[in-house]
């Protein structure tokens, strides 16, 4: 009856041996259907042909090796363990268990022979491996014929589980069965192999296989497989884009001369490239469409303030916008920025973090939901649900990379009215080239703010060993005293905040002892909120002369008169995050400098990435060198958001498929419409599809 089914619909337990208990356990790995276990990928490869002669074995070699039991033994020294000892005639080696059951003691008996797979290593007896995998085999039994695929698994699934599942899972493929949504059409002449060869291909490659190319991701089988993916995934975005230009939205086009007042109040011109980024999103806001648009720009130039002009604009026509930043710091700066701007002319600014609490936040939510607060800052506290605004009008999302698209529909849902959705506007500070920002971000149009505010004295960076750390403390005593600031980024050497901020804590003492003259503060993420207010609010103000933080600072903090930052242990940091933070001087006319300090010896490509921040201060180039260097999770955020969790592709090292990708879409928004829905199923999952098909 179930072999009627396609696999997309038959639970694992359809598959021999696969009982409830299994199949929660598989469950944890997300596979829960026959489809799901085919497209559950080998991570790595290993070439078990060949059999070693056991008497050949050098410490360290992952091996195959055959031979016969002549020894079992329970032995208890520090640990007790089941010791085997197995021959070939070319010499022994010992099977070392820790962990073993009654049933598998009784299997391995004097005189069986086994195949045994595992990393050798010498022993107290000579060389042994530790919890081999192994099988009992006849004599004469052939060699492994495929390469031995070693897949992502978890806490009690073993890989011979996983292997022998696949090759049930496989038996069950068929082009009836597993449906290939990609027509030759779509797919193209670039001689990409069908979904059930490319399948069988990565699942149990030849013992010929081009494993290098295997390990790479570079096999046509696996790029056939990563060019599925990422269709689904651009498809999904496409489809999201075209249902928003369905969806209705207050149309805003000038309605007084707020904007005009508010520009001509600054204490600035806009730059040219900011000019053009409201233009363009002016016209988006005239539209009866909701305008879903990215304002990419470097750190510095000056995005907040084109946004600010968006939300005028909707305050022009009684509609509410929200800005959502993604720290509760950040979230602090805005409100202050707005606030400065916005509400000499008579707008309302509030507040929203999740640090508000009680009564404050109970006032917030009533002056939200009346309308009363026009232009409401805050961090992701904004879309929580008991949240409610009167009308709102635009949405601001800024350094989007750090939210996921997630996080922006929910937003987008919670301005719903009817069929009315707000206006979207997200900004960043990460560029990514275009054929990346085209599929990572096809859902959106791009404005690039690609000019600095004149005035700004390029950041110097200099790359320094930590050994020279007293020639730049002796530099920040230099700085302080002629009246500028500094800040001193602690390293990230632990994942843990604990040892982060102790780390900041000791550093913050340890200059104050060096630097008697200099006043000292110190935030971190783990301070009551109050006291990093007062902290930041003092170096704002110029009562603190240096800062000395995490990387809590990293993004959006704005005080001019810092132009001096020292960052701890740049090496581990990843190149955008250190661009960020390099970012927070050179806001004013003095020349500022960025030392980055690292922990020798610097491995070669450390040694390049740092090159690159001592040779440019441009963010889209810093992005570039990032890319070739490092991969795209970083860059993009996805490895924190979740933007586009790729099971198999790399938008990196599958980049040349980006073009026919965006072929490929249009294909099959065009030509086969009915296979995108199967397609997004089969690759992102119900739960976490965005676009409406
Ligand atoms: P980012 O794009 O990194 O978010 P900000 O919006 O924080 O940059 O702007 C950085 C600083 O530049 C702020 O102090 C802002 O007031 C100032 N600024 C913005 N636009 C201009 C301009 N056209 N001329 C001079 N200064 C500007
Ligand atoms: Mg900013």
């Amino acid at each position: 009856m179930s072999e009627a089914l396609p696999l997309d619909q038959r639970p694992v337990t359809s598959l021999r041996g696969v009982g409830p208990a299994v199949a929660e356990t598989l469950g944890r790995l997300g596979l829960r259907t026959v489809q799901d276990v085919l497209f559950h990928l080998p991570l790595r490869y290993e070439d078990r042909t060949r059999v070693v002669p056991i008497g050949t074995l050098r410490p360290g070699d992952r091996a195959v090796v055959e031979g016969e039991i002549q020894l079992v033994e329970v032995v208890f020294r520090r640990r007790r363990a089941l010791l085997c000892r197995v021959a070939d005639g070319s010499g022994f080696l010992t099977l070392r268990f820790f962990h073993f059951s009654a049933a598998q003691q009784e299997t391995l008996v004097r005189g069986t022979r086994l195949r045994c797979f595992g990393e050798a290593r010498m022993g107290p007896g000579g060389l042994e491996i530790v919890h081999p995998e192994y099988r009992k085999i006849g004599p004469g039994a052939a060699a492994d014929g495929t390469l031995t695929p070693v897949y992502p698994t978890t806490e009690g699934v073993q890989q011979g589980r996983l292997r022998q599942l696949t090759s049930l899972a496989l038996a069950e493929l068929d082009p009836d069965a597993l449906r290939d949504w990609l027509t030759p059409e779509v797919l193209g002449t670039a001689g990409l192999p069908s979904l059930d060869a490319a399948l069988r291909y990565v699942h149990r490659p030849p013992n010929d296989a081009d494993i290098a190319a295997l390990d790479e991701g570079r096999h046509p089988a696996q790029r056939r497989l990563a060019f599925e993916e990422l269709l689904a995934h651009h498809l999904s975005l496409r489809l999201l884009r075209l249902a928003a230009d369905r969806d209705d939205a207050w149309p805003l086009p000038r309605g007084s001369d707020l904007v005009e007042r508010c520009l001509s109040r600054l204490p600035f011109q806009l730059t040219r490239a900011q000019r053009r980024a409201w233009d363009e999103i002016a016209a988006d806001l005239e539209r009866p469409h909701p305008m879903m648009r990215l304002v990419q720009g470097d750190v510095g130039s000056g995005k907040t303030v084109v946004a600010a002009l968006a939300a005028l604009r909707a305050v022009e026509h009684g509609a509410q916008t929200a800005v959502m930043a993604p720290t509760e710091l950040l979230a602090e700066q805005h409100a202050r920025n707005f606030l400065g701007w916005l509400e000499p002319l008579g707008v309302r600014v509030g507040l929203l973090t999740g640090r508000l609490t009680g009564r404050a936040r109970a006032a917030a939510r009533v002056d939200l939901a009346s309308g009363a607060i026009q232009v409401a800052v805050g961090t992701h506290a904004l879309f929580q649900e008991d949240v409610e605004f009167a009308r709102l009008g635009l949405v601001i999302v800024d350094e989007q990379h750090r939210f996921g698209v997630h996080q922006r529909m929910r937003l987008r849902e919670k301005g719903r009215e009817g069929a009315r959705y707000p206006h979207q506007l997200v900004m960043t500070a990460t560029p990514i080239p275009r054929t990346l920002a085209m599929t990572a971000y096809a859902d959106l149009d791009v404005s690039v703010i690609d000019e600095l505010p004149p005035g700004r004295t390029p950041v110097r960076t200099v790359v320094l060993p930590e050994t020279r750390r007293d020639e730049v403390v002796a530099r920040i005593e230099g700085a302080c005293r002629a009246g500028r600031q500094a800040y001193w980024v602690c390293p990230l050497i632990d994942e843990s905040e604990i040892v982060r901020h102790q780390a900041a804590e000791e550093t913050a003492a340890a200059l104050a002892a060096a630097l008697p003259g200099v006043r000292i503060g110190l935030v971190h993420g783990r301070m009551p909120a109050r006291r990093k207010d007062d902290v930041m609010n003092a170096f704002k103000a110029g009562t603190l002369d240096l800062l000395v933080a995490t990387t809590v600072i990293e993004v959006g903090v704005d005080v001019p008169n810092a132009s001096l930052m020292i960052v701890e242990n740049a090496e581990r940091m990843g190149l955008a995050q250190l661009h960020q933070l390099r970012g927070r001087v050179g806001r004013g006319s003095v020349e500022s400098t960025c030392v980055l300090l690292y922990a020798p010896p610097l491995t070669p490509i450390a040694r390049e990435r740092l090159a690159v921040l001592r040779d440019t201060n441009d963010g889209f180039l810093v992005a570039r060198r990032d890319l070739e260097l490092r991969g795209a999770g970083e860059l993009l955020g996805t490895r924190q958001t979740g933007l586009m969790q790729l099971r198999v592709a790399d938008i990196v090292r599958d980049a040349d498929l980006l073009p026919r990708v965006q072929r490929a879409a249009e294909l099959m928004l065009a030509g086969s419409r009915e296979n995108i829905a199967p397609l997004l199923r089969r690759w992102i999952g119900e739960g976490e599809r965005f676009g409406k098909v």
